[in-house]
């Protein structure tokens, strides 16, 4: 408790998880649209109701000052929204935060790795599901898998600490390519997740249960040629992580359906919106865009809000494939 304000110094929900990792969207809009991400035809949202940049960094301020140490950034595709470096900027200067990251789509970052390395950002995420360039654009439905290799290359060699690769895995669509892509990160000495698709939003392209592969499947397949480890490493997310002995590589899985991580879950998200959510398999939130904006430099009633929504945090998800519609929102306005 800090004793002027009678404000917290940590945030601690009902259950005594300790939020100390927040992911902040920071646009809805994106140059991709994946086909278990978006439909093809999506609709965004005016300016206006989307938090500035400014405001992003008011928030940034806030929960490190309720010791949140870990801030990632997120969408959409963060690297198309305007000016978005500056932001990088202002978080990567915050005392208390110890780690600022980014999930991106690779697009964009020829031209940004090296600018997001100078903010203060040491590790990436960058999603790759293919690394055949007509199945890239068949499942980004647009996207270019030589611009994207070429911005991997470019964040090698800007210097990151770690890069670790995001692989949705589905069933007859990239499940061949699972060891290609241990082999590509393996030679590059990055990290890679297989994550297991999770039913948000409606999306029109293929039906979610059919092409769902858990990740004990991945890790069979992979084991066919590499031996896993299991570490008790955690970077704060919620990957479970195993080593290829003799490499640098960790190989980890996200599975929000065959390993639930509630019990442990550390983490909040806002969205582009400003909405604060306290799960991203349930729609318990606080609107955190209504108290900066009719209440603009208060920082002591934006804090208040945060600490009370503490108390609306659920247990868990309930993701269930077959029940549809689950969760409207999807990926890309909630921030992955
Ligand atoms: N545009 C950036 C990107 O693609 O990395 C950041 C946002 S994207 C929503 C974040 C991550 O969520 C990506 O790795 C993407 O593959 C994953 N993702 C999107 N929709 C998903 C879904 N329905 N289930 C599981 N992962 C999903
Ligand atoms: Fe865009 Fe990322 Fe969603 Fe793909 S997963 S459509 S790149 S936000």
């Amino acid at each position: 408790m800090s004793a002027d304000s009678g404000l917290p110094d940590k945030l601690v929900d009902r259950f005594g998880r300790h939020v100390t990792y927040v992911r902040l969207s920071v646009t809805d809009r994106c140059d991709f649209r994946c086909v278990y991400c978006m439909s093809e035809d999506m609709t965004f949202l005016p300016r206006a109701q989307v938090l500035t940049l400014e405001e992003m960094a008011t928030l940034g301020r806030a929960f490190t000052e309720l010791g949140v140490t870990k801030l990632r950034i997120t969408g959409g595709e963060p690297l198309v929204r305007n000016n978005v470096i500056w932001l990088f900027r202002e978080l990567g200067r915050l005392p208390g935060l110890r780690e600022l990251t980014l999930t991106t789509n690779g697009s964009q970052l020829e031209r940004l790795a090296q600018p997001l390395r100078d903010a203060g950002v040491r590790r990436l995420n960058i999603s790759l599901d293919s690394l055949d360039p007509e199945r890239f654009r068949r499942i980004t439905r647009v996207g270019d898998l030589h611009k994207v290799l070429r911005g991997i290359d470019a964040a090698r060699d800007a210097g990151f600490e770690r890069i670790k690769i995001n692989t949705v895995a589905m069933r007859n669509r990239n499940d061949d390519e699972i060891l290609d892509l241990v082999r590509y990160v393996l030679d590059r000495g990055m990290d890679i997740s297989f994550i297991e698709e999770m039913p948000l939003g409606v999306i029109d392209d293929h039906d979610r249960a059919e092409v769902y592969m858990s990740s004990d499947e991945v890790a069979d397949l992979i084991r066919a040629r590499h031996e896993l480890v299991e570490t008790a490493e955690k970077t704060g997310g919620p990957s479970r992580y195993f080593r290829i002995p003799g490499s640098d590589t960790r190989v980890g899985f996200i599975s929000p359906h065959s390993h639930n991580f509630c019990d442990s879950c550390n983490r909040v998200r806002v969205t582009t919106e400003g909405q604060l959510l306290l799960c991203l398999g349930q729609e318990h939130s606080m609107n955190l865009k209504q108290v900066l904006r009719s209440h603009p430099g208060d920082m002591d009633r934006l804090k208040r809000a945060i600490v009370a929504a503490m108390d609306i945090k659920p247990r868990g998800h309930d993701f269930n494939l077959d029940a549809k519609p689950v969760i409207f929102r999807h990926m890309s306005v909630t921030g992955g």
